[in-house]
């Protein structure tokens, strides 16, 4: 089954009487388990997209649905409860981790809204787990996230996004700021949790290599538009 299908999804912007379609009709689905990458260049929509797909931002026009849901019809009650199946990582993991809090409290965070969130020694237990679970130590938990390395604070923001077990991972740039040895480390990383967990994963980078490296399918944007998809070789490969 789908589990996201994106469907006519438009987002206009207006900039001094200008209109820019950032995103013009874009319709695409990802199957459950599988990885697609959405590549393009800069300024090509990918980020518009991404944040729509989150719910972060409205399109113009167009749905997104999360297991047949479309998000722009959910009310914020729904949306909240729907965002513990969708989670997304960026590119750079050091701003977007607080530097004054530890480990356990950083990848506990998506849970505060969650009444029924462990506490106490189950949080740390469980946040230890994930540690594990990307690579890391479940004595890291008091750590704070100057410790880490670029890459192994990625491996932080994953296991946050991890913590509310969702089935859809969005990736925007999430390997572009890592050095190749690092950056195929987490692309390691990203397909044993789908093998372990059958997450399914919207992969979206500017650099075709990374695509090459795990995608079963590719999705090529230009100008706002969906110009090509299919199996990753068939679209790589294609002139
Ligand atoms: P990408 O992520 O592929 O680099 P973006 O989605 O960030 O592309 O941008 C797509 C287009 O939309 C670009 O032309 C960009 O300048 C424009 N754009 C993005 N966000 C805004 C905004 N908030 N206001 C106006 N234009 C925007
Ligand atoms: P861009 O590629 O367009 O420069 P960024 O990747 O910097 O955009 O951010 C994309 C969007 O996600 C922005 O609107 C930003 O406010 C939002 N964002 C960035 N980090 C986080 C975060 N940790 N949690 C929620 N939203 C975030």
């Amino acid at each position: 089954a789908e589990i996201l299908k994106v469907q006519n999804l438009s987002r206009h912007y207006t900039l001094n009487g200008t209109t820019i379609k950032a995103l013009d009709e874009v319709t695409l689905g990802l199957e459950e388990g599988r990885i697609l990458g959405v590549v393009g260049e800069s300024g090509s929509g990918k980020s518009t997209l991404a944040k729509l797909v989150m719910a972060l931002d409205r399109p113009t026009s167009g749905e997104v649905r999360l297991d047949g849901d479309n998000l722009f019809d959910l009310s914020p009650r729904q949306l909240r409860a729907a965002r513990r199946n969708f989670q997304m990582v960026f590119q750079d993991p050091y701003s977007s981790l607080d530097p004054r809090q530890t480990v356990e409290k950083i990848i506990a965070e998506p849970l505060h809204l969650d009444p029924d969130a462990p506490k106490g020694r189950a949080r740390r237990d469980r946040v230890g787990e994930l540690l594990e679970d990307v690579g890391l130590s479940a004595a890291d938990v008091s750590r704070y996230p100057h410790e880490f390395s670029g890459g192994q604070r990625q491996r932080i923001a994953i296991a946050r996004a991890l913590i509310t077990k969702p089935r859809l991972l969005v990736a925007d740039e999430a390997t572009s700021a890592l050095d190749l040895t690092v950056q195929k480390q987490i692309l390691e990383l990203i397909l044993k949790l789908r093998a372990e967990h059958g997450i399914s994963v919207l992969f979206i980078t500017h650099n075709i290599g990374v695509v090459d490296e795990i995608c079963d399918e590719v999705a090529v944007m230009q100008h706002g538009r969906l110009v090509e998809t299919g199996p990753a070789r068939a679209v790589l490969d294609s002139p």
